[in-house]
């Protein structure tokens, strides 16, 4: 029988009973690893001096290949629902924590090695990471940050000086690549997965499900742990027309409500700037409503409802851009479940979190387009027919919504003029697709007139929720090869541009520009699970 904190460090694959982790150090070899690239901010958040980067055994400790002193590492059981099904036990196959750090400002943050080689959870695979997923990584938590989207966050990249055999690849051969190391920070790695797990054995493992349950609200959400200690009576009550439940009685219901509504505020903060995360299993789920695990993910470049980054996920699209809110409703439904079989809250309360993952969403992706427009209140036709001419046309989700600030509140504009401050991203149309746009753009003048923002404010705003620069795919595509050929400023020149997304940047503009004809060859910019 399995103990928690076992020591025996032993990476055979097995199936890890009665505990949330395993005691297991970082195995990946190394030779001669390197520095790529670290996030200022994070190692501010970290209370890291920026000389610590220079340290000549810096590439050793974030490679796993040297000790922390101080750490615990241990490896993380979870199990999850894998394109909507159970699939068991999977936890941390290749992420290995090294420890907690406690800041200056009393915050705890983990630090957690990704590719740092097998722990019990790794199954039939390696342990490793890949340069390429790892680039991904890195710069998306980074770039998802900066959009000021709730996410874990990437510390640093390494290489491990060591190649790694991936056999996913669009000719059917298998390739060597080179092994990378990413240092993840986050409050907490827990995800639906970590409580799923216990729930799932039954009996003899129901009261982890609980006691870890406990753990994650006195450490996370302390002001959930004070209302059961009747400290707060202040704690927000369901909405009008809702079915009400007291969440002041029972702090597993208001921690239900409560991750509840951050994934929506997560997933709706996601479709505001295009981002499909393409591998939304429960065991990617973060409780504390952060975007984890950034495998096959995508950004909108032209509109498509559709769009599914992830090539496992064809042709079926379980995860495509815009199921991504009924997927969110579905994972939140797994949770609950699992609280209810748990005896943590009733079936009552598992239905009303659901339903504020519903609201919440609703407010947030509402509130959200209506300033994407720069418009004062939500106007549900406006949105959809802009959506759905976008889609019909295949334009820039980015690009559009940044020109759109540069469209006047003048009525008097002549028909010929109106669609010339969106040109660029409104290509070759016939006569009728111009004509739906032209009365599009009308519509929203009148729109912008009667809202009476002035346009220079409005143009402000707009440009503080429109980024100009995203994380494309072919700009991560771009990174990737000159860094695969030893050259890493690519990625520290996409890791700047990407931390000021909503700035202007003049000379950075090739960073905005629509994906080249390169970017669309087969096999170019493939994405799948394994990485
Ligand atoms: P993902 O789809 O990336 O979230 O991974 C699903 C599961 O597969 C998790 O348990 C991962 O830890 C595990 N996994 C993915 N890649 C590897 C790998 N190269 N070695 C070991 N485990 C892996
Ligand atoms: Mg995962
Ligand atoms: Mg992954």
């Amino acid at each position: 029988r399995e103990l928690p904190g076992d020591p025996r460090t032993d990476t055979i694959p097995r199936e890890v009973l009665h505990a949330c982790y395993t005691k297991v150090s970082p195995s990946a070899e190394v030779d001669n690893p390197k520095l790529v690239a670290w996030s200022e901010s994070v190692a501010e958040l970290l209370d890291l001096d920026p000389k610590e980067f220079e340290r000549p055994d810096f590439p050793l400790i974030f490679s796993g290949a040297s000790p922390l002193v101080g750490g615990m590492p241990y490896a993380q059981c979870y199990g999850g629902h894998q394109f909507g099904m159970w699939a068991g036990q999977l936890g941390d196959g290749r992420a290995i924590t090294l420890g907690e750090l406690l800041n200056s400002r009393h915050e705890r943050w983990e630090l957690q090695l990704k590719g740092a080689g097998k722990t019990p959870y790794s199954r039939f695979a390696d342990g490793l990471a890949v340069l390429r997923s790892s680039i991904r990584e890195f710069l998306c938590s980074e770039a998802m940050n900066s959009l000021g989207i709730p996410t874990t966050r990437a510390l640093c990249l390494v290489t491990t000086g060591k190649y790694v055999t991936r056999d996913m690849f669009y000719d059917g051969n298998p390739k060597e690549e080179p092994g990378a190391i990413v240092c993840r920070v986050a409050q907490s790695f827990l995800r639906f997965g970590s409580f799923q797990i216990h729930a799932s054995r039954g009996k003899e493992d129901i009261d982890i499900v609980k006691a870890l349950a406990g753990y994650t609200i006195r450490h996370h959400f302390p002001n959930i742990e004070k209302i059961n200690k009747g400290e707060s009576l202040s704690f927000k009550m369901g909405g009008e027309g809702s079915s009400v439940v007291d969440l002041t009685a029972n702090k597993y219901a208001a921690w239900a409500v409560e991750v509840a509504e951050r994934t929506a505020y997560l997933v709706a903060s996601w479709q505001g700037v295009g981002f499909t995360h393409g591998v939304l299993n429960t065991d990617n789920m973060s409780v504390l409503g952060l975007s984890i695990d950034y495998g096959p993910f995508g950004f909108l470049d032209a509109f498509d409802p559709s769009y599914t980054p992830n090539t496992t996920d064809l042709p079926g699209r379980r995860y495509c851009f815009a199921n991504q809110p009924d997927i969110g409703l579905w994972n939140i439904a797994q949770f609950s479940a699992t609280l209810s079989a748990a005896k943590l809250i009733s079936d009552e309360e598992a239905n009303y979190a659901m339903e504020r993952y519903g609201t919440k969403f609703m407010d947030e992706y509402q509130s959200i387009m209506t300033r994407k427009l720069g418009l004062p209140k939500y106007n549900k036709q406006l949105i959809s027919k802009l959506l759905n001419n976008m889609a019909d046309d295949k334009v820039d989700y980015t690009n559009f919504f940044r020109l759109l600030s540069n469209v006047k509140a003048d009525p008097s504009i002549s028909k010929d003029e109106l669609l010339v401050p969106l040109k660029p991203v409104l290509l070759d149309m016939g006569k009728e697709r111009k004509e739906a746009w032209i009365s599009w753009v009308q519509t929203y003048i009148e729109e912008l007139v009667a809202s009476g923002i002035p346009d220079d404010q409005r143009k402000v705003a707009m440009n503080s929720i429109n980024p100009k620069f995203i994380l494309r795919n072919y700009l991560c595509q771009s990174a990737i090869d000159a860094a695969e050929q030893g050259d890493y400023e690519e990625v520290k020149r996409l890791l700047k541009v990407m931390e000021r997304p909503y700035d202007e940047q003049p000379g950075m503009e090739k960073y905005a520009r629509l994906p080249p004809a390169w970017a669309y060859r087969p096999g170019v910019c493939m994405l799948s699970c394994s990485s």
